[in-house]
Formats: structure tokens, sequence, C-alpha cells
């Protein structure tokens, strides 16, 4: 099997998700809030690099990313929801570079995908199966030193201890350097000015929390000031009514809601409102929304995990070959709710071949 960090994740968890996915090929057609905020926010560091590294506009090249994924409204989304999405995403990778503003590190390859790499055990043997996925960047630090380095979106408290003691034991970051030496030492990385001679030491994580905050109505106390002042946290906005039914900020149409009396009246953030409010939020106190750590791997760290990663597809192949997978039901919501809970939560046979809505067979096509 070709396996990603995330489906040996989740088989640890929950072995019959991986029944699910390998042996009858079904995955969850829903789609994933957290999941595609993260992607986008990796583009966006992605292209960013990609221009700079080109010599061509950062800015602009980060412009077109954020229209072309933001041009159009899914289905299953509001347009409120799209847009606070967005602008989360570009406030986000906005701040981002405003916090770190000059770089103590130099990127050496942004995007580095890895498929085929195959799985040892610690005394060499190969287990037949191979390792895919992706590392964000490879990174050169100031003392030569070469690090994996990761993005992370979170929820979480980034000032709590019990985030980083999860993210140092976490098995993504040992994956990825066993990838990139695997890489490394097939002289696959020399093209990008990696020899087989250098050591690739550790690992980088690089987290974004993303601010809890909605775009809402303001007080109309703040209506009136922003009227006359023309400002909301910094930025300029001119808010103007076009038509007796019709109020605008910057051009934008905005929500309003009349006071009981009087001429009083309070407007919604536009995007751009609500994006200014972001960026005062995350600047005012960037150590809440912003942290970077080293993850110190050891030899003996690596060597540990390869010899687990070994034991844990070879469990695999016994449950395959035994049909002996089982299920962990206290896992389906534990940390993040798992794509099969529309199948599990229900008991459904899925043997019998009828999924329920929200999931699709991917052997179909074949
Ligand atoms: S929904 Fe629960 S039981 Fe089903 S695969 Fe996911 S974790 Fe396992």
């Amino acid at each position: 099997m070709e396996l990603s960090i995330s489906r040996i994740n989740n088989f640890v968890g929950c072995p019959y998700s991986l029944e699910l996915f390998y042996k009858y090929g079904i995955v969850s057609t829903k789609w994933k809030d957290a999941a595609e905020m993260g992607t986008a926010y990796h583009k966006l560091h992605e292209v960013a690099v990609n221009a700079e590294q080109d010599g061509t506009n950062v800015m602009e090249a980060v412009a077109a990313v954020i229209n072309e994924k933001y041009e159009h409204c899914p289905s299953h989304k509001t347009v409120e929801e799209w847009e606070k999405e967005q602008a989360l995403v570009t406030y986000g990778f906005l701040a981002y570079h405003w916090f770190y503003d000059v770089a103590d590190f130099e990127i050496i390859k942004a995007e580095v995908p890895f498929y085929g790499v195959p799985i040892l055990d610690s005394e060499g043997n190969d287990t037949g199966h191979t390792l895919k996925g992706r590392i964000d960047n490879l990174i050169r630090m100031p003392n030569g030193h070469i690090l994996i380095h990761d993005f992370k979106t979170t929820s979480h408290d980034l000032t709590s201890g019990s985030y980083w003691t999860a993210q140092q034991n976490n098995m993504q970051m040992r994956t990825y350097l066993y990838a990139a030496r695997c890489l490394q030492s097939h002289g696959v990385l020399e093209e990008f000015g990696i020899g087989k001679d250098e050591i690739i030491f550790g690992a980088m994580i690089d987290v974004w929390k993303k601010p809890g905050i909605s775009p809402k109505f303001i007080t109309q106390k703040d209506t009136k000031l922003l009227v006359e002042g023309g400002q909301y946290y910094s930025n300029d906005f001119k808010v103007e009514w076009t038509s007796d039914l019709e109020c605008r900020a910057n051009g934008v149409i905005t929500q309003v809601k009349m006071g009981a009396k009087g001429a009083a009246y309070a407007i919604r953030e536009t995007p751009d409102m609500y994006g200014a409010r972001l960026i005062h939020v995350m600047t005012e106190d960037p150590d809440m929304y912003f942290a970077r750590r080293n993850v110190p791997i050891t030899d003996r760290d690596m060597a540990l995990f390869q010899d687990n990663l070994a034991k844990i597809v070879r469990t695999i192949d016994f449950m395959n070959q035994t049909d002996n997978w089982y299920n962990v039901k206290t896992k389906c919501r534990e940390t993040y709710t798992c794509d099969y809970t529309g199948i599990c939560d229900a008991d459904i046979d899925i043997s019998q071949g009828i999924l329920p809505e929200g999931f699709k067979c991917i052997f179909d096509k074949e």
C-alpha cells in the first residue's frame, strides 16, 4: 500500500477507517472546512515563496490565487461564510508576513512532494509498503542546518504546553524527515543544492492560530464614529447611503439595522472591515496567533519511529490477510470528527454495496 501520514494516523486510531478506504475504496464527498482553509493558507505561502524565488511580484501572485480560489461561492456555503473564510486566509497570511518581517532562514525549496518512499524496518528490510506526502518547505538556518519546515493552522491555544507536547510526539514530522532523508540518499535533492553528504537535522513548525471572531454588526455608536471619522481599525472607510434602502462602505453594500428612533443605525462589517479588525486583533497580540518552534528529532527518535512504522504496516498486513479489522468508536469525534461517521453512527453494512449520501466509492471509476 502507498500510505500518507494521515491514513496511518487514522488507522492507528481506528483500523476500520483504513478498511473502508483501502478495501472498499470509500471516501467522503463532504467539504471539510478546516482542511480547505489550511490548504488555501499553505497555497498562499507556496506561491509567495515561488514568486520571490522567480523574481516576480509576490502580492500579485498571492492575489491571483485568492481571486481564483474564492471567485465562486460553492453551493454548500452561504456568501457570508465564504467571504469570512476568504478574509481569514487573506489577512492571516498578511499578518504572518507583518509579524515575520525579516526571514531568519533561507527557504531552499517550497513544496517537496514525495511518493514511493519505501517503508523499511530498523534492520533495513522492505515491508512492501510506501509513503507519500508533501513537505511544505526545506529550509536552511543561519548556522547551515537544513530543516523540514511545516505550516500548521489550528484553533488550539498556542501558549498551552500540551499543544507543543503533542507536536513533539506527532509522527508527521518524523515521517517527513524520513522521506526527506530518503529523497536525499537517492540524490533527488541535489537539484536544490542539497548534497548527499549534508545532514537534514530536524523540523520547524510554523503555526497560525485562526482568530475565533466572525463578521458582526457594529454598534450604533461605533457606526456613528465610523461615518463621521471615516476610520475603522485604522483603515479608511467611507460609509454612504446610495439610495433610501442601500448603504455602502467603500462601495460595498452592507447590511443595516435601523435604530428604534431617529436616524440612528448600525451596519454590519463588510469583508474588508472584518479584515481590518482581524489584522488589528492579530497584530495587537501576535504571540497569541503565531508561533514558530524547532522540533528536535534525535537519531534515536528516528530509529524508534522507523521500527514503529514497520510494525504498524505489518499490523495492517495482518488485519488485511485475516480480515481482522476492528473499529474504535470512541475515536469518532475525539479530536476531529471522522470522515466516516455517516456510515458508522448507523452501523451501515457497506459490504452490500449501498452507500449513504455524502460518500462515494473511488473504485467505481476504475
Ligand atoms: S467513524 Fe468512528 S468507527 Fe467509523 S471509521 Fe471513523 S473512527 Fe472508526
